[in-house]
C-alpha cells in the first residue's frame, strides 16, 4: 500500500486541467474572424455609439490597450448599451463559415485524459457557434464565457439567481437598462492620452474580462481550477503573462517563439503533441505501470 501510495505520488499528473482561449488560439488568426469582428466593432461605435469616424481608430486602440476588449472600455469610459446587441452586432456578421470541422485538433483533445474547458472574454452565443464550427462542441466541459463574469440581472424581480456563475450553460438574462449616450459624460480617453503626463486616473470599467488578474482567478474559482495545476493555451501575450502573474502554466499558442510568462510556444495548436508531450506520456507511464509490479516501475520511471 505504502509502494501504491509512493506510485501515485510519483505519477500523478501534473495538470487537473486544460484551460483553452478560444479565438485565434484553437483556430488560426488567418480565418479573418478577429479582422471582421474589429471592424464590426467600429462599425457599433460609429453607428450604435454616435462616435465620430475619424477617431474611431485611435479610440479603440486605447480602449483595447487599457482595458483587455474595446466593449470594456467603452463602458468605462461612460457608454451604456445593451450588452447582448453589442454581442450580437458584432459577432452576427462575422464569416464563421471561414470557421470549418478540425478533426485532427478534435482527436487530440479527445485523446487529452484532463478537464478541458474554454475561457474566452466572447459571448457564449459566439463561442457556441465557433466551436460547433469547427467541429469541437463535445470536447469541453465547460464555457467561461461573458456572461460566465458578468451575469446581467433584469431590473424587474427576477425569479431567481443562483446559477448565475455556473460555467456551464449560463443562464442568460437581459440587461434592459440601455442608456442613450448623448445624456453621458464621456470621459476623453484620446485627449487623456495625448497628455504628456497625464496625471488623471483612467476611469474603471464595471466589465469583467482577460487580462484583468481578477477575471481570471474568478474564472479559476467558478471552474474550481487549482492555478498550480492547470495549462492555460492563449494567443494574446499579454493574457499568457497575465496568467502566469496568478500562477497558470502557460502554452503561447499562435508563435513558435517563447516570450515572457509563457512556459511553451506553438505555431499552431495542431502541434500540441510535439511541443508538450508530458501531457500524453504521464498517462501512458500510468497505464503501463498499474497495477503489477509496482517497485519495478517506480524504479524505471521515477
Ligand atoms: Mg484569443
Amino acid at each position: 500500500m505504502e509502494y501504491e501510495n509512493r506510485f501515485r505520488q510519483a505519477h500523478r499528473q501534473k495538470y487537473d486541467c486544460l484551460l483553452f482561449d478560444l479565438d485565434d488560439t484553437l483556430y488560426p488568426l488567418s480565418c479573418g474572424i478577429a479582422k471582421a469582428c474589429g471592424q464590426n466593432i467600429k462599425d457599433y461605435m460609429v453607428e450604435k455609439l454616435g462616435i465620430e469616424r475619424n477617431i474611431i481608430d485611435d479610440m479603440s486602440n486605447h480602449l483595447y490597450k487599457n482595458y483587455g476588449t474595446t466593449m470594456a472600455g467603452l463602458r468605462a469610459i461612460g457608454y451604456d448599451f445593451d450588452y447582448d446587441e453589442y454581442h450580437s452586432f458584432v459577432h452576427g456578421k462575422l464569416p464563421y463559415e471561414n470557421l470549418k470541422p478540425d478533426p485532427v485538433l478534435r482527436n487530440l483533445l479527445l485523446s487529452l485524459p484532463y478537464r478541458k474547458l474554454i475561457f474566452t472574454n466572447a459571448d457564449k452565443v459566439h463561442a457556441v457557434k465557433a466551436l460547433n464550427k469547427l467541429g469541437l462542441e463535445d470536447c469541453f466541459e465547460g464555457i467561461i464565457c461573458f456572461e460566465t463574469l458578468n451575469p446581467i440581472h433584469k431590473n424587474t424581480v427576477s425569479d431567481d439567481d443562483e446559477d448565475d456563475i455556473d460555467f456551464v450553460g449560463s443562464r442568460r438574462t437581459n440587461h434592459t437598462t440601455s442608456t442613450s449616450a448623448s445624456n453621458l459624460q464621456i470621459f476623453d480617453i484620446i485627449g487623456h492620452f495625448a497628455q504628456s503626463n497625464p496625471t488623471q486616473a483612467l476611469p474603471k470599467t464595471p466589465i469583467i474580462c482577460k487580462p484583468s488578474e481578477f477575471a481570471i482567478e474568478l474564472a479559476l474559482k467558478i471552474a474550481n481550477l487549482d492555478p498550480q495545476r492547470t495549462l492555460f493555451f492563449e494567443d494574446s501575450a499579454r493574457n499568457i503573462q497575465a496568467g502566469k502573474r496568478v500562477g497558470l502554466d502557460t502554452v503561447l499558442v499562435g508563435k513558435s517563439q517563447r516570450i515572457k510568462g509563457a512556459d511553451y510556444a506553438l505555431e499552431s495548436i495542431h502541434n500540441l503533441r510535439e511541443a508538450v508531450p508530458e501531457l500524453w506520456e504521464s498517462e501512458l507511464k500510468s497505464e503501463v505501470a498499474y497495477p503489477s509490479n509496482l517497485a519495478v516501475e517506480t524504479s524505471v520511471t521515477a
